[in-house]
């Protein structure tokens, strides 16, 4: 005989399994929806995974069924990350956040069986009960609670339905091309599409995202994902952590900065992990209470451009390494990660963090392009932009329950983000397609003009977008929010612009509102504010 390797199928129960057999006395932490302190570890996280598989199969689930959650990150959600895919159903992640008719469109069209809730949003799915087609039960992620059987007909409770599961239950080998989860778009324009992860592609993702140059989560690590577990499966963390057996603490509703700054401290995060949005709430959380979060060496940023001063910000006050890394949800997420090369080492601190400002290099496993609106290769001359295009083991090829590919005719998906790679593969996202400004046949990236008023200090977020205008056809407009106690005039901030970029990408005006309107995940609504503010510059007289 020639000789064989095993073969095993690439299962996510592999990943919980083996944080169990070696991990299991390593803590899981978390907030729950009343604000209590519940602790558990990888040992019991698989018991009870395996238990709610055979509870699921007990009430007639069947695999290849969706099972939907909307929830908070916490034990119980990561016990049903694990229970339904490793027992071979799909775990649907909703975020809660969206509008009634997107959750009804997208509970109808996956079809899904079961829907696990914390109590905090019994009253949505009260709403939508009659509108639900296709759930045959709605869980309620915690013990029997008589005032929420109330507002529920015959709604479940997860704990009885865990104590109905049986102890014995084996994990079922599965093929490992068959889904295990899926997320939808938040599809700020039309309906959200469903992208439907494999066993194969969610542990790929998770091998290659977590090499020393991506995430780097290791089992000395304590890991807080601030990212929401129905953001593109928490970015992946949840199985990350199972693989590498480190401590998770998950921080619930808790997303302000001083309830992330108690836990950061009282449980010794070393790694956490979100949106910009949400480490500004951070930063200003740690200078009022005057927490060093001296344990935090890490955090991961990404889902929307970093602003430039974060990285010095984390690095001076609290000595934290900022990785900011880009994807979407058609990616897993991971496309891209930012850590420097050896080459890099002797630069000065503020040259290094010119370089990580970018989005970083593709990690093995998928490779980045970029090309012009005929689809012919860009050179990778970290100036030429142009429409950033990806493929690899875990991005999508087909939408959930699409009639066709998603990708170009030789196998690309169009990621609808603008960008530049340098001769070293450094990504540096310019814009996303619908946001960039196209003033008289020139591109401005809102990106940029966003940096630039970031940077000064009357400012606390600020937002260009395009506004309609009659000779250049668009022009910027920058719609800013004051920092606390400052009051910045329109032509300080115009003013600001002078030497830093060309004058004619300055902005021709400043909108000062109280607060920028942000979408589901944490991200600035563009679209909001064009409808708002994109005639602005029109003669309306
Ligand atoms: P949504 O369309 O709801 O924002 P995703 O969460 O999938 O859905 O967002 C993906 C998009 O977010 C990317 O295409 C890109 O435009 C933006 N994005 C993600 N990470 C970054 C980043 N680090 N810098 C800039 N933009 C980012």
């Amino acid at each position: 005989m020639l000789g064989k390797m095993m073969h095993k199928q690439l299962n996510i129960s592999g990943l919980i399994d083996h944080a169990a057999r070696y991990h299991g006395g390593t803590e899981i932490v978390a907030v729950e929806t009343d604000g209590s302190i519940a602790r558990s570890n990888w040992a019991k996280t698989e018991l009870r995974a395996r238990k709610l598989a055979s509870a699921l199969g007990k009430m007639g689930i069947k695999q290849g069924d969706c099972c939907a959650t909307i929830a908070w990150n916490n034990t119980r959600h990561l016990e049903i990350y694990f229970g339904v895919a490793g027992g071979g159903m799909i775990c649907h992640t909703i975020n809660p956040r969206l509008f009634p008719e997107q959750l009804i469109y997208i509970i109808n069209h996956a079809q899904d069986q079961v829907l696990f809730l914390d109590k905090t949003f019994l009253p949505v799915a009260a709403k939508l009960g009659e509108h639900l087609k296709s759930v045959k039960a709605v869980v309620l992620m915690g013990p029997r609670d008589e005032e929420a059987a109330a507002m529920v007909e015959g709604l479940l409770f997860y704990d009885e339905l865990i104590a109905d599961g049986d102890d014995g239950y084996v994990w079922p080998e599965l093929d490992e091309n068959l889904p295990s989860s899926l997320c939808y778009t938040s599809g700020t324009t039309g309906n959200p599409k469903g992208v439907l992860y494999t066993h194969r592609s969610t542990v790929l993702h998770t091998l290659a995202g977590n090499q020393p140059d991506g995430l780097g989560i290791a089992a000395r690590d304590t890991v807080l994902p601030v990212v929401p577990m129905f953001h593109v499966n928490a970015w992946g963390v949840p199985y990350v952590a199972a693989a590498v057996g480190c401590k998770l603490v998950l921080p619930g509703p808790g997303l302000d900065g001083e309830s992330l700054v108690r836990l950061i401290d009282g449980e010794q995060v070393t790694l956490a992990l979100g949106v910009p949005t949400i480490w500004m709430g951070l930063l200003d959380a740690l200078e009022k209470t005057g927490s060093k979060a001296a344990s935090l060496q890490r955090t991961v940023v990404g889902g929307s451009a970093l602003p430039p001063s974060m990285i010095a910000e984390f690095r001076d006050k609290y000595d934290v390494d900022l990785i900011h890394a880009w994807g979407m949800t058609e990616t897993s997420p991971l496309g891209s990660l930012n850590q420097l090369l050896q080459k890099h080492t002797a630069l000065s601190a503020d040259e290094q963090a010119a370089v990580r400002l970018g989005q970083g290099r593709a990690p093995w496993g998928v490779e980045l392009r970029i090309v012009d609106d005929a689809g012919n290769l860009l050179p990778n001359d970290g100036e030429t932009q142009g429409d950033l295009q990806i493929r690899g083991h875990w991005i999508v090829d087909t939408y959930f329950k699409a009639d066709s590919s998603a990708l170009t005719a030789d196998g690309w998906f169009d990621t609808g983000d603008v960008a530049t790679i340098d001769p070293d593969g450094y990504l540096i996202i310019r814009d996303r397609s619908k946001d960039i400004i196209k003033s008289g046949g020139e591109w401005i990236s809102t990106v940029e003009l966003e940096n630039i008023a970031m940077a000064h200090e009357g400012v606390a977020m600020a937002a260009a977008i395009a506004a309609q205008h009659e000779k250049w056809s668009e022009r910027p407009v920058l719609i800013v929010v004051k920092a606390p106690n400052a009051d910045p005039s329109e032509a300080d901030l115009l003013g600001f612009y002078q030497g830093k970029i060309a004058s004619w990408q300055v902005p021709d005006k400043v909108i000062f509102v109280d607060e920028l309107p942000l979408g589901a995940t944490g991200k600035v609504l563009k679209n909001k504010l064009r409808e708002a503010h994109g005639d602005c510059l029109l003669d309306k007289g």
